[in-house]
């Protein structure tokens, strides 16, 4: 296809200052909601819109739905209680009234308010002290008979911009839009790539902005309307294609193909108590073929609490190793990554692997030995936290790069990591493991940049944990529950929530419980863990648990991820109301990792939000990670199921993961297709919705 039109880029690219009336000052305000070009006024859409098209007669006035009514003024009342108060009564045809109240005013308005005078308002009424009222309501006096005449297009109401009043607002964005080009030179999406139906570029961002008074009101509100859903998939596209670029660059580079792992795979299979399931296999099988290639693996494997995604990730870093090359494993908390280790030297020293351990508490004479062993070679799989990352991490021949967990570490983290094997201008193959389910849709838009395998097989044996849903009035029958559950061997985990989201509340709640519950079960051990303590002794109690020196552990949801105490069967969650989906999936995942029968007790607080009985509704009905992503999906939108910081995601403009899902492959032939044909506009659908400020700087 084309060349860059010279045209298009000056249309929108244009600085702000363009536009009459904006200066320096005005720039800047505009910058600081990012808002720099012209083009991102014409993205810069209305949250609400002001139907002035239409007269309501104030009969059929309804309490909360804004309207516009015409009247004449019946009476006027000023006065103070309490403070200064101006009642005007406006009448109509419809020969009802509705009452004008204002609290602030100046005495020129009330001058306009003569009785007769005809006015026209728009606003929300509610019920006031004599029928229906509208506090604030924009206005106009009509003085001339012949004046009035009705708009054909709703009102904008766009988000506020700090330090720039609604009007101004208004006028700046009718103005950057006067200057929209002509359709064929806007679009960058060829009109015969676009299914769907959906309207021109410029006829969707005119619709938005200045709907025609018989839109889809309720559609516009919903986002549903074909011109936001032409928008939704055009920034949809740039998304993709910005991800696309990204993986593209990083597979330019070479990465060592590693095919021989010595038969130390074979020698672990041979040792391991269990044997693999199928999806283990053949998740393994696909990363086997990544790692044999010269270019850079970048996987993603998803498996729910318990797949068994450690030992896939363990016969990775031994194709490495067996190629006489390192691997490093990263997880996000030290907890996890100190569970790791104990696995990785277990199952892997036996083989004559050396492993060795950097977290950040690794100081002194030791970390200088491990910095050493990394640089040297000698350490053949490095197994951290964060620290990993830190300068002064050096690998002789960093092969393959591991990251568990990896919502907890945002893109940048999970590039730091690839680039301390950037030695001999190759890069390192990247694992990243999760065991946060993502719907299949979302996993399209999110790791554009990422190829996704599933371990979506659970290891034989497992019970399925029976989940049950309790009012917090039954709290003290967990008790008797615990007893039980100890008296046969197994172990509990109790975990506080609280609403105050700040560590130290948590803390206290928690230690209030853990009071209780010593209290309440004499002959038991109850150990206390939370976010506010040291690492270290966190560390001490979590290994007491693990170890069975304690029955019950009274925690905060810092066990949520990853923590694995096998014996465990009783798993309950104080105010689980308060938690999300997959938040209340990875605590529940802490039990049924043993064959016993588990169950998880989700005691909750009354009332019930609706979204909150649903979340807790579907925790009993399933057990099933992606049936739960979905729903969270479906429940939370995709910015918080992802999360801002490691994808950007939820920073879309127009688009919502979960409304849009349906455009995603679409968004997905159209994105492989420019890519392949027409480069030049792939770069300038990035550029117009994402900006030049580069979001993926380090990529
Ligand atoms: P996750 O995918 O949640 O990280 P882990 O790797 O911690 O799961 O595995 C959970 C438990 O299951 C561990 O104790 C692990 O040794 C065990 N395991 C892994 N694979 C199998 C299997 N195929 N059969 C039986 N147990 C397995
Ligand atoms: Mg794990």
């Amino acid at each position: 296809m084309g060349k860059p039109v010279p045209a298009l880029a000056a249309a929108g690219d244009v600085g702000l200052t363009a536009l009459p009336g904006v200066g320096k000052a005005v720039a800047e305000k505009f910058a600081a909601r990012g808002l720099l070009r012209l083009q991102d006024l014409w993205l810069h859409l209305p949250r609400q819109y002001e139907d002035r098209t239409r007269i309501t007669p104030v009969r059929l006035l309804q309490p909360g739905v804004a309207a516009q009514v015409e009247g004449r003024v019946e009476a006027v009342e000023r006065g103070f209680r309490y403070r200064p108060l101006l009642r005007v009564a406006i009448g109509d045809d419809s020969r009802a009234t509705l009452v004008l109240r204002f609290f602030h005013f100046r005495s020129q308005q009330v001058n306009q308010f003569r009785v007769g005078a005809r006015v026209r308002a728009y606003g929300t009424p509610r019920p006031g002290q004599q029928g229906l009222e509208i506090v604030h309501p924009s206005y106009r006096v009509l003085d001339d008979e012949a004046e009035g005449e009705l708009g054909d297009a709703l009102d904008p109401v766009y988000p506020a911009i700090e330090g720039i009043g609604p009007a101004t607002l208004r006028r700046l964005v009718a103005q950057a839009l006067e200057r929209l080009p002509p359709a064929e030179e806007l679009e960058l999406v060829p009109a015969a790539r676009l299914g769907h139906g959906l309207p021109s570029l410029r006829d969707a961002l005119l619709t938005l902005h200045r709907p025609p008074r018989e839109a889809d009101v309720a559609a516009l509100l919903a986002g549903t309307h074909p011109a936001q859903r032409r928008l939704a998939l055009e920034e949809l596209l740039a998304h993709h294609l910005s991800l696309r670029r990204q993986r593209i660059a990083l597979q330019a580079h070479a990465a060592p193909a590693l095919a021989d792992d010595g038969g130390r795979v074979q020698a672990l299979l041979s040792a391991l108590p269990f044997a693999l399931t199928g999806a283990q296999q053949r998740v393994f099988e696909q990363i086997r073929a990544d790692l044999a290639r010269p270019s850079p693996m970048l996987r993603l494997v998803q498996g729910d609490v318990g797949s068994g995604k450690t030992v896939v990730a363990a016969m990775a870093a031994l194709i490495a190793i067996g190629s006489g090359r390192q691997a490093a494993l990263m997880a996000p908390t030290e907890l996890l990554a100190e569970q790791h280790l104990a696995n990785l030297r277990t199952w892997l020293e036996p083989l004559g692997v050396r492993v060795a351990w950097l977290a950040g508490k690794v100081s002194g004479r030791a970390r200088t030995a491990v910095l050493a062993e990394a640089a040297s070679g000698a350490a053949q799989l490095v197994v951290g936290t964060h620290a990993l990352m830190q300068e002064g991490v050096v690998f002789r021949d960093l092969a393959l790069a591991i990251v568990d967990e990896q919502h907890r570490f945002g893109v940048h983290q999970r590039l730091a990591l690839r680039d301390k094997g950037a030695a001999a201008g190759s890069v390192p193959h990247q694992l990243v493991m999760t065991a946060t389910p993502i719907p299949r849709t979302l996993a399209m838009a999110a790791y554009a940049d990422l190829d996704v395998s599933a371990i979506d097989e659970l290891p034989p044996g497992r019970t399925p944990v029976q989940t049950v849903v309790l009012g917090a009035a039954r709290r003290p029958e967990l008790i008797d529950r615990i007893r039980t559950a100890c008296a046969e061997g197994r172990q509990a985990y109790w975990v506080c929530t609280i609403i105050d989201e700040s560590d130290e509340v948590v803390a206290q709640a928690a230690q209030t419980t853990w009071e209780q519950l010593t209290a309440a079960l004499p002959g038991l051990r109850v150990g206390f863990v939370h976010g506010r303590m040291k690492a270290a002794a966190k560390q001490a109690t979590m290994l007491e648990f693990k170890r069975g020196e304690l029955d019950v552990l009274v925690a905060t949801t810092v066990i949520e991820v990853g923590v694995d105490v096998p014996n465990a069967s009783l798993m309950i969650v104080e105010n689980a109301e308060r938690l999300g989906l997959s938040q209340l999936h990875q605590l529940r995942g802490r039990v049924g990792r043993g064959s016993q029968a588990s169950s998880c007790v989700l005691l909750y607080q009354s009332p019930l939000s609706q979204m909150a009985k649903q979340r807790l509704e579907t925790m009993r009905a399933t057990s099933d990670g992606f049936v739960i992503a979905e729903k969270d999906l479906e429940l939370r939108g995709p910015g918080e199921l992802l999360g801002t910081r490691q994808t950007g995601l939820a920073d879309f403009r127009i688009a919502d993961l979960a409304r849009d899902a349906d455009l995603l492959p679409e968004v997905h032939r159209i994105g492989e297709a420019l890519m392949r044909e027409a480069p030049d506009i792939a770069d300038r659908l990035v550029a117009r919705w994402i900006g030049g400020a580069a979001r993926y700087a380090a990529a």
